[in-house]
């Protein structure tokens, strides 16, 4: 997925994001996407709705800082991504797989929004920058998921996307 990578670069490049943590809130306004919380049903972490020309992401409240965070970066993946397509409804994976109506489209849709939300939380360049810091490898994943207010999974499974793989 070379050139979700490139999209999630270019975009932070174009609003000249880099310094962590990335904001993926701010990066939605400067998009003019308007973005809000609301009391969603708890296995919904997030939605994206074009209407028109305009866009919006709601996330869920009740979910943690760090989920909130990761469902607005990938709401902006759409957005990004597959912004034609109307309305992203994204379940928690428990729901996702049980929910046998999704098509394979909507998978790769997903996996493709995921994508775009590690990549944009998440950029190589800095990870690669931060990490030589940190001598002591059997931190890595704790210090990294702190500094880019990232979940440890989500950081461990980007770092082995990455070609990171020494724990
Ligand atoms: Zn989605």
């Amino acid at each position: 997925m070379r050139y979700i990578e490139e999209k999630a670069e270019d975009l932070l490049n174009k609003l000249r994001f880099n310094k962590l943590p990335i904001d993926p809130e701010l990066c939605a306004k400067k998009l003019n996407i308007r973005v809000e919380d609301s009391e969603l049903d708890d296995d919904i972490s997030g939605i994206f709705v074009v209407e028109g020309d305009e866009s919006y992401i709601i996330y869920n409240r009740f979910e943690s800082s760090v989920r909130q965070r990761f469902t607005i970066a990938h709401e902006l993946g759409h957005f990004i991504l597959h912004k034609s397509s109307g309305v992203f409804v994204d379940r928690k994976p428990k729901a996702l797989y049980r929910n046998s109506a999704s098509t394979t489209g909507e998978v790769l849709k997903e996996r493709e929004a995921n994508a775009f939300a590690a990549a944009l939380l998440m950029p190589k360049s800095l990870i690669d920058k931060e990490i030589k810091k940190i001598t002591d490898t059997e931190e890595i994943v704790d210090k990294l998921a702190d500094l880019f207010v990232v979940s440890k999974s989500a950081m461990s499974f980007r770092l082995s996307n990455l070609g990171y793989e020494f724990w």
